[in-house]
């Protein structure tokens, strides 16, 4: 561990032509103040926890203080939004600072999100609101405690900054780690401004830096686009499995990593409902929970398109090669729900006909308006007769449920496991806690209108390992309250 200026900051991207970026300070917001410091993320870029507790800590994040190392830009790219492409987006309020290097050697960017105005602000302000930057520091904390893939976030500051949105909000920063924010889009900006040497260029370096073991394939493109197929299938697998709604699957929003990126108005399902849409704006539905899936699939067509120069230079045989790829998807997304699905219901292994175990259980608990997350943590507790009847009482036609729950039994008949292990190993997969809409309103509320942040510590707690019992947060644990079904989301924030 080291202090921060023994710290080795770099920004190899910057190293790239200006064509990838465009170079801009950051504009530390009026009166600004820490908020929130994740100690885990500073152990996973090697930064010393007490580097916190310097004085100019936030200056030299918001280079309100001259730092070494640091090279600020906003990234340049393009992207698919709601199925129409947009041929320039960019970084339009986050400025990447610089990359550290972890003990691994792995690189890390430290990104600012709300730092002001760039090239790529498309006239607005470049500011993020304290409401979507708070839903932005605990969902990224709550999908790393729950497993999946996902952009970390250093700190949360405030700031007595009045931002206009439809009312005045307070003005907040994220400081947003990722391997990179290098997005599907980007590579859609070269080929779509037909700048294919750039694209080579971007391609080249993608390789380079994240994707070395692969630079002595035959066909070193094509084994990066395979990558990405995967890690993305599987990604997206783990957000069906978990009930986790992304709501703004824009190409400019999907990571090269496969990890969640863009936290906008996303959502957690709670009364189990495959149309399940939860951004406010997404007025038909394109991202919907059940359309995650295919909309991967889309996504990740678009990623093939503009990776076509580089795959072979015969156009036609770089579309069969990007065509042959892309037909992996499905069975790599469906193989690795089937697992998940598997260990949700406390199977050891994946058996034939799971996939109607599962489907039947999906229709049982829409039907019946269960809450996902409390019926398989309910589910995994069924070590004597009552407990089944704690599963039985979230619904309202117990027939159906008795029914699934015969199929269900006879099926672990199949599995050599004691019930106390099994609920043992069940309990590590299917969270008690989940961020509900509901828990980060509240934390919203207490932070903006009582300058409490205190909300925040308590949910990172139970969020960044939800899979243990934390029994004096219980409350958190049931069902969402009546007044949550109000709340909305959507993507301006
Ligand atoms: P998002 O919906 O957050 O993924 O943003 C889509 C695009 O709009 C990205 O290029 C963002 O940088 C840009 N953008 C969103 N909000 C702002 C803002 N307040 N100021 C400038 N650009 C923004
Ligand atoms: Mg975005």
């Amino acid at each position: 561990m080291s202090s921060l200026d023994k710290l080795n900051f770099s920004n190899t991207f910057a190293t790239l032509p200006e064509i990838f970026f465009s170079a801009h300070q950051p504009q530390a917001l009026s009166d600004d103040f820490l908020i929130h410091f994740n100690g885990q993320v500073a152990d996973l870029l090697g930064i010393d926890r007490d580097a916190v507790e310097q004085n100019d800590f936030l200056d030299i994040f918001t280079t309100k203080k001259p730092f070494d190392g640091f090279k600020p830009i906003a990234m340049c790219y393009a992207g698919h939004q709601f199925g129409h492409y947009v041929p320039r987006l960019g970084d339009g309020r986050a400025i990447l600072l610089a990359q550290l290097r972890d003990k691994d050697n792995r690189p890390w960017d430290l990104q600012l999100k709300g730092a002001g105005p760039t090239l790529y602000s498309r006239g607005s302000d470049g500011r993020a609101v304290l409401r979507s930057s708070i839903r932005e520091y605990l969902c990224s904390a709550a999908m790393h405690g729950l497993n999946i893939p996902t952009t970390h976030a250093l700190f949360l500051s405030g700031s007595r900054e009045e931002i206009y949105r439809e009312q005045i909000e307070p003005g907040a920063m994220v400081l947003r780690v990722a391997p990179s924010h290098i997005r599907f889009g980007s590579f859609e900006y070269y080929f779509y401004s037909q700048r294919h040497d750039d694209l080579k260029r971007l391609g080249a370096y993608v390789l380079e830096q994240y994707y070395p073991h692969l630079l002595a394939e035959a066909n070193p493109y094509l084994s990066f686009l395979n990558e990405v197929i995967e890690v993305t299938a599987k990604l997206i697998a783990k957000w069906q499995a978990v009930g986790f709604a992304h709501g703004v699957m824009n190409t400019d929003n999907m990571s090269i990593h496969g990890i969640t990126l863009d936290y906008g108005p996303f959502g957690f399902i709670e009364q189990f409902d495959p149309q399940y849409i939860c951004n406010h704006s997404d007025h038909q539905g394109r991202y919907a929970f059940s359309k995650q899936p295919e909309i991967g699939l889309f996504n990740l067509s678009c990623l093939a398109q503009a990776l076509l120069p580089l795959l072979h230079d015969d156009a036609d045989e770089a579309v069969k090669l990007a065509k042959a790829a892309l037909a992996n998807y499905q069975a790599i997304f469906v193989g690795h729900y089937a697992e998940l699905m598997a260990e949700k219901l406390g199977f050891t292994c994946v058996i034939e006909n799971e996939r109607k175990i599962v489907t039947a259980l999906l229709d049982v608990l829409e039907a019946n308006h269960v809450d996902y997350t409390l019926f398989f943590r309910t589910l995994s507790q069924q070590l004597s007769a009552e407990d089944k009847n704690k599963c039985r009482d979230l619904f309202i036609d117990r027939a159906s449920f008795d029914q699934w729950y015969e199929i269900y039994q006879n099926r672990l008949l199949q599995e050599n496991v004691l019930p106390e292990t099994r609920s043992e190993q069940m309990k590590k997969v299917n969270p008690k806690y989940i961020l509900r809409n509901y828990m980060a309103e509240i934390a919203i509320r207490k932070a903006q209108d009582e300058n409490d942040y205190s909300e925040i510590e308590d949910l990172m707690k139970i969020l960044s390992d939800p899979f243990k019992e934390h029994s004096s947060y219980e409350h958190y644990a049931g069902h969402p309250p009546e007044w949550s079904k109000n709340i909305e989301v959507s993507c301006s924030s």
